[in-house]
């Protein structure tokens, strides 16, 4: 695509792609450069508006998921607030710091290109990454705006892409040739679009139906609950959960009586994982640490199979609890689910292969299930949005070398030049991350840090990832929640912020970092 040579310089020097938590944060804290924010949709709040339906809630507690300058207002409230509330919390946000005023909303970034110096980076080149903002343009992103479609270009010196890890893109399963979706009399759906039916189209959609859940995650666990409400009655049909990998669910954050932070969200209780960059020592404490975090993990799974029919339905997962919550996996069950199960509401089939026939699915095991209706709660390709963006030859090294990208401090991609990355390596607390992340990236624009080498940086994500591949058998899902607080002290020492945030030893030791530990003062931040 050509792009025209006249106005492509815009007022500002900082592309935002993205109004999601993460982009209302960044800009929020890019304000002062008078960042531009490219959303694709009319408003903010990404997957909270594009991805959920009637049911769906946080499954954070609010005091995890909140700004540390914005607390909700109701923040002991102890339930899970419903998607309405969320929106309604960070359109609050965008309206008290004023920050509306950069967005411009039906703005799809279709396309980035590299100008730099003339020159395109070498994969070879691993010395120092260059300033953020270098006083010329480095790439031209081209906006498509409008129900014409027009596109235009604009030229930024430093492209911050918050487009989200779900959303927008579905992944959907592929089968091979007379056994997909083609040969199906029923009707397939991906959870995505199911989100963009009005309650009515929905209800009326699932209503009376055999409807097949592929999926055990949240959106497919929502799913199969709407499907079992919508069914109530007379004439309601009941609902069948296609279930490859079972992962632990947990009815909520208390654990035989203790609160569920003490497990995994201290400094002593992170203290027994392992951790990029530590010492020998601290490898062979790990190692025998091993044998008390198997405990922990224990010691929840026997709450949640106290609690939860898991054995009954066959959703007992094979991996251990520990792994679940280093890859972010995890979820939060809702309240009424088990109690449509128990009533043939809700049904489960285990199976790792299945297909389709002309009347439903078939199993590997000979088996069938008749079907009006499938729906594919089966996930999001967040790398697809980004590959469709992001030029060559940068494309070919976004998730090199070990099929993730490397983020160094989960937001520079050290390859790629003036662009940086937020909201792709997950937390427990996805809105605090992006909070740090972006005030970290604001204070390496305005130059009060320095990156080390692309090879250093190279190094440091290399060990996050020997890390992760020692917590799960999922560390492909990027998740750093079991050394998040060491990942928070590493990005407050580059800014020159005291790590360690509690008034005292013994709270610093056993009360839990949620956003409010990460509110700076502004003297510490000018
Ligand atoms: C159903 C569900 C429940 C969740 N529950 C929790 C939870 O309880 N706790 C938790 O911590 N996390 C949860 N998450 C994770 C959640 O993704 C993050 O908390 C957070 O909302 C992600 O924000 P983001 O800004 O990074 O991305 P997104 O919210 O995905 O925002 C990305 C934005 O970029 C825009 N965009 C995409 N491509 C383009 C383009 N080319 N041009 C312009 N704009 C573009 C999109 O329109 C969107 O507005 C949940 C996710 C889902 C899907």
């Amino acid at each position: 695509m050509a792009s025209n040579n006249c106005d492509k310089l815009t007022s500002s020097r900082i592309a935002i792609i993205g109004a999601g938590v993460s982009g209302l944060a960044a800009a929020k804290h890019l304000a002062r450069h008078n960042p531009t924010v490219f959303e694709a949709s009319d408003s903010v709040g990404g997957v909270w508006r594009s991805c959920t339906y009637g049911t769906t809630k946080l499954q954070s507690a609010r005091v995890s998921y909140e700004f540390s300058d914005f607390p909700w207002l109701n923040r002991d409230d102890p339930t899970f607030p419903s998607y309405v509330e969320i929106l309604d919390y960070l359109e609050s946000y965008a309206k008290h710091f004023n920050i509306l005023k950069f967005m411009k909303f039906g703005s799809k970034v279709i396309e980035v290109r590299f100008i730099g110096d003339g020159e395109t980076p070498q994969m070879v080149d691993l010395g120092a990454y260059g300033n953020l903002l270098p006083g010329k343009p480095v790439w031209e992103v081209a906006v498509k705006t409008g129900d014409a479609g027009d596109i235009q270009w604009h030229a930024f010196e430093f492209v911050v892409v918050f487009t989200g890890k779900y959303g927008d893109v579905p992944r959907i399963p592929t089968f091979p040739a007379k056994k997909g979706p083609e040969i199906f009399e029923g009707k397939v759906m991906h959870s995505m679009d199911y989100c963009k039916l009005e309650k009515e189209e929905a209800s009326h959609l699932l209503r009376g139906k055999k409807v097949a859940v592929i999926g055990f995650k949240k959106s497919a666990i929502d799913l199969a609950l709407e499907t079992a409400l919508a069914n109530q009655g007379g004439g309601g049909q009941a609902c069948t959960m296609v279930v490859r990998t079972a992962h632990w669910v947990i009815p909520h954050y208390w654990i035989w009586g203790l609160p569920f932070f003490l497990f995994y969200s201290t400094r002593a209780s992170q203290f027994l994982h392992d951790r990029p960059n530590q010492s020998f020592l601290r490898t062979i404490f790990c190692l025998l640490f091993s044998l008390l975090r198997a405990m922990v993990s224990k010691f929840i799974e026997s709450y949640v199979m106290w609690k939860l029919p898991l054995k009954r339905y066959g959703l007992k997962p094979d991996h251990s609890f520990e792994e679940d919550y280093a890859s972010c996996q995890m979820a939060i069950i809702p309240e009424n689910f088990f109690e449509e199960a128990d009533k043939g509401m809700i049904r489960f089939k285990k199976t790792s292969k299945w297909w389709f026939y002309d009347q439903g699915i078939k199993f590997e095991d000979g088996t069938t299930l008749e079907a009006d209706v499938v729906m594919l709660a089966t996930g999001y390709d967040g790398m697809k949005k980004l590959k469709a963006i992001v030029p060559e030859p940068f494309r070919a090294w976004l998730e090199f070398p070990y099929g993730v990208m490397p983020l160094y401090r989960g937001t520079i991609h050290p390859l790629i030049p003036n662009m940086c990355f937020v909201g792709y390596v997950q937390s427990s607390s996805n809105v605090r991350t992006s909070e740090l992340r972006s005030l970290w990236l604001s204070r390496l624009v305005d130059e009060k840090f320095k990156l080390p080498s692309k090879e250093k940086m190279l190094d440091q994500f290399s060990k996050e990832m020997e890390v992760m591949k020692r917590s799960s058998r999922f560390y492909k899902s990027h998740c750093i929640s079991t050394f998040s607080i060491q990942h928070a002290n590493d990005m407050c020492s580059d800014m020159g912020l005291k790590p360690l945030r509690k008034s005292n030893l013994f709270l610093e030791a056993f009360s839990p970092y949620d956003s409010q530990g990460y509110r700076f003062h502004q003297e510490e931040t000018n």
